[in-house]
């Protein structure tokens, strides 16, 4: 679908600010720059959508991309806002914003945002396929997919039953492979048996895998000192030389991602120059994990995962308990995740919220205990976990 070996996506969600906090306020002089580099090496996809630096990400990019370069530079992707469609009229609507918004008369790649369960239905409810469908018959859209978040058994569903669309959007990274939360690797699996090619998003897990705990910073540490088969040579611009790594921590996850076969495109939301010099350096020749990076990385994830704090296995039993919809195994996930590295990660806990109930609307009815198996004092840790993101 693109130059495999230019497989990093410049994603515009967290671009750099002028002021802290104000998510309008993009900096276009600096963006503008870092389009000019991204392209300047040889790479061209950009992925915008409807609500990103409330509803400006779009904008940005016609002011920084669109309006500076001529249309076959750049492959452009953008999203429909399921979220914000009540009516099937608001398809057309929204989707023609997008075009004026973006200044462009077609996207390269179009997907349905964030399809999950709860939205599922209602998409086919409003005819939200038949729309991109139909986009895509007229010349607006070069290929139609949708973004993901949901299980894999979901995911087998909506491909089984909407083979038209060309490709999807997942989240992986090396933590969450094996995570029966995210089911990276399910999915992965799912969509390629299904034949679909993959783009990757949150592969550093928003963030999180970009600092490591020490222990895990030495595993790192260690295997470069041991040789990595001289596979990758570090470039200038771009490295963990502050950590006293020869790569970032960063660039193991965005390797790890663009490493699997059927990944055609890992995004990355650039926030700075710095950041797009380092994933530009070891992404512009772009050389798979070896063996032992791939092991370095198992020993890395075995660390996180032992210290986890609490020993939920995210059997989800009692999320079919909860009447407030609480998504508990994810909230647990993130607190362990917080205590593992430090950091929390608000746009998960903001992604999961939108869909289910937040923590804080726990009404204390005990179900989800009487079912867990590990024996959890759920509603316990519930409210530890409300200190910590909603305080
Ligand atoms: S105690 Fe809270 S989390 Fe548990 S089932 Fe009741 S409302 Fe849901
Ligand atoms: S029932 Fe217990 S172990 Fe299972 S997902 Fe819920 S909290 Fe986690």
């Amino acid at each position: 679908m693109t130059d495999d070996r230019k497989k990093l996506g410049f994603g515009t969600m967290r671009l750099p600010l002028l002021h802290e906090g104000d998510q309008k306020s993009i900096d276009l002089k600096q963006v503008s720059e870092m389009v000019d580099r991204f392209l300047d090496r040889g790479f061209t996809y950009f992925d915008t959508a409807y609500p990103y630096h409330e509803e400006q990400s779009e904008v940005a990019v016609r002011k920084c991309l669109v309006e500076r370069y001529d249309r076959d530079r750049f492959l452009l992707a953008d999203k429909m806002p399921l979220f914000q469609v009540n009516r099937a009229e608001d398809y057309e609507r929204i989707f023609r914003e997008q075009l004026q918004k973006c200044g462009v008369t077609y996207f390269d790649y179009y997907l349905l945002h964030n399809l999950g369960s709860d939205r599922y239905g209602k998409t086919i409810e409003l005819g939200g396929f038949e729309f991109v469908s139909r986009m895509k018959k007229e010349g607006y859209i070069r290929k139609m997919g949708f973004s993901f978040h949901d299980s894999a058994e979901l995911l087998e569903r909506i491909l089984t039953e909407h083979p038209e669309v060309d490709f999807v959007q997942l989240q992986i990274n090396y933590l969450d492979w094996e995570s029966p939360v995210a089911q990276s690797r399910l999915c992965y699996e799912t969509a390629t048996r299904h034949g679909k090619p993959v783009v990757v998003m949150e592969p550093v897990k928003g963030g999180t895998l970009a600092t490591l705990p020490e222990r895990a910073m030495q595993v790192l540490r260690q295997a470069e000192v041991a040789g990595l088969d001289g596979e990758m040579q570090p470039k200038g611009g771009g490295s963990g030389s502050d950590t006293g790594l020869a790569y970032s921590p960063a660039s193991y996850a965005v390797r790890y991602a663009a490493s699997l076969k059927n990944v055609f495109m890992v995004l990355s939301g650039m926030s700075d120059l710095a950041q797009l010099d380092d994933n530009t350096s070891y992404m512009q020749e772009f050389v798979p994990l070896s063996e032992k990076e791939q092991a370095a990385l198992a020993k890395v994830t075995d660390i996180m995962n032992e210290t986890i704090d609490i020993p939920c296995t995210s059997c989800r039993y009692c999320m079919e308990e909860c009447p407030m919809n609480i998504h508990i195994p994810a909230y647990f996930g993130l607190y362990n995740l917080y205590k593992v590295t430090g950091k929390k990660t608000n746009m998960y806990y903001q992604r999961y919220s939108m869909e289910h109930g937040k923590a804080s609307e726990c009404i204390k009815c005990g179900k989800c205990e009487r079912i867990c198996p590990q024996h959890i004092p759920i509603r316990e840790q519930l409210v530890r976990f409300v200190e910590l993101y909603e305080s």
